[in-house]
């Protein structure tokens, strides 16, 4: 029996005047990640999308689990495909629904008759299917309040589709649509979730990670490239550019007060992070800083940070609390990769008492006493670009 996924689009598109750009944004996307499974018809009707596959050796979990972390899906579900006969369409449901209805449960049907030349009117649909479904199995019965299992039959233009529920969609907007922008990446557990959730408002994701080796591992690299490529699963592919940070670090050590340690070295992120940014098209930075989490991240340090560039700096993890933080990295499968205890730059040079009430003025007069220009050029000279898809 063929079966296919309908996918159906969040009520924004039915509205506004974005709507063609939503679409074909999504469908780029989603067609884009189907690929890497196999080969699929992708069409869309009245606001469903249908996934065909071409070939019957597809792996059905696997493309459920897919098209579960695409943003700007609002809800999906497989669905069997006959042809448009009610007698056809009956045998179908009492095949495809069999494993739903194994067990003693309520039922009912609904029809969508989107092809109005169908001959039978959506009651008689619902009538024919729902006598067949009770008499087939003897242990369900009708409940049309509020029934275990919703079966809907929808009559459109290329078939009959029987399916049982929707899924919640990944919800949000089509990468891409928002334009695209630069995610500052730690291989701590804020920052994956910071990315995650700006992808999911419709950015594509560009990121750049901090490196300071011999302090900092190759592991530790790779850590945060295993954790990009799980973010990707929904923000689709993202370009990862690695900065040696060493030198830095190091005449930051040397030349600094070790209170302003951190927000120096954090204003440097953030004006090399730009430079990175504007020269990939990006028109902000994203950051996994939470308000009061650290001694850098209390409303001053923030401050002094954010004065080191000028693009937008979004923050969508501002006000939300450690365990809120975690519940969504382990809804995507970020937490187990972020808890690998790799050290990362931030935390080699940390200092004993830093300031958490910085003053700029201050905080920029330390900073100038290093070759600041120098140190921000030789370090955007020496980054590596890995693709993550
Ligand atoms: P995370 O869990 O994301 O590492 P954190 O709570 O450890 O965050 P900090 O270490 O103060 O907080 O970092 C704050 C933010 O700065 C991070 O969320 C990330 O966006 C950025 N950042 C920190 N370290 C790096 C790094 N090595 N490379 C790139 N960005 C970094
Ligand atoms: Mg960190």
């Amino acid at each position: 029996m063929k079966e296919i996924i309908l996918i159906k689009l969040g009520e924004i598109v039915l509205k506004g005047l974005n709507r063609r750009n939503f679409e074909d944004s999504l469908m780029r996307n989603l067609k884009r990640r189907l690929a890497k499974i196999g080969e699929f018809h992708v069409q869309i009707a009245q606001s469903t999308i249908s996934v065909s596959p071409v070939h019957d050796d597809i792996d059905m979990d696997e493309v459920e689990d897919c098209v579960s972390k695409v943003f700007g899906i609002a809800a999906f579900a497989r669905a069997c495909v006959t042809e448009k006969d009610l007698d056809k369409i009956k045998e179908a449901a009492g095949e495809y629904l069999a494993d739903v209805f194994d067990s003693p449960k309520t039922f009912k049907v609904e029809a969508k008759r989107s092809d109005k030349k169908f001959p039978y009117k959506s009651p008689e649909i619902c009538d024919e299917v729902g006598g067949y479904l009770l008499e087939k199995f003897p242990n369900i019965s009708v409940d049309v309040h509020e029934p275990d299992v919703t079966v809907t039959v929808e009559i459109r233009d290329f078939g009959a589709y029987i399916r049982a529920g929707l899924i919640r969609g990944a919800g949000g907007i089509p990468v891409g649509t928002g334009g695209k922008a630069c995610v500052l990446i730690s291989g701590g557990i804020d920052s994956p979730v910071a990315a995650y959730m700006m992808a999911k408002r419709g950015l594509e994701l560009t990121a750049v990670h901090f490196a300071s080796p011999p302090y900092t591992s190759i592991r530790a690299e790779e850590k945060v490239a295993e954790l990009l490529e799980r973010v990707a699963k929904y923000s689709g592919r993202i370009k990862m550019f690695t900065v040696p940070f060493t030198e830095i670090q190091e005449q930051i050590r040397e030349k600094c007060k070790e209170d302003y340690f951190t927000i120096i070295m954090r204003r440097f992120m953030m004006e090399i992070s730009e430079e990175i940014a504007k020269k990939n098209g990006c028109h902000a930075l994203i950051t996994g800083e939470s308000l009061g989490q650290v001694a850098s991240q209390t409303l001053l340090a923030i401050g002094c940070t954010d004065n080191a560039c000028n693009m937008p700096v979004f923050r969508p993890l501002i006000g939300m609390d450690k365990e809120e933080i975690i519940s969504v990295s382990r809804k995507i499968d970020t937490f187990e990769v972020s808890i690998q205890p790799y050290e990362d730059c931030c935390t080699v040079f940390t200092p004993k008492h830093p300031k958490t009430k910085p003053v700029l003025a201050e905080v920029i007069r330390e900073q100038e006493k290093l070759d600041c220009k120098g140190l921000v050029e030789r370090a955007v000279e020496g980054v590596r670009l890995t693709n993550i898809e």
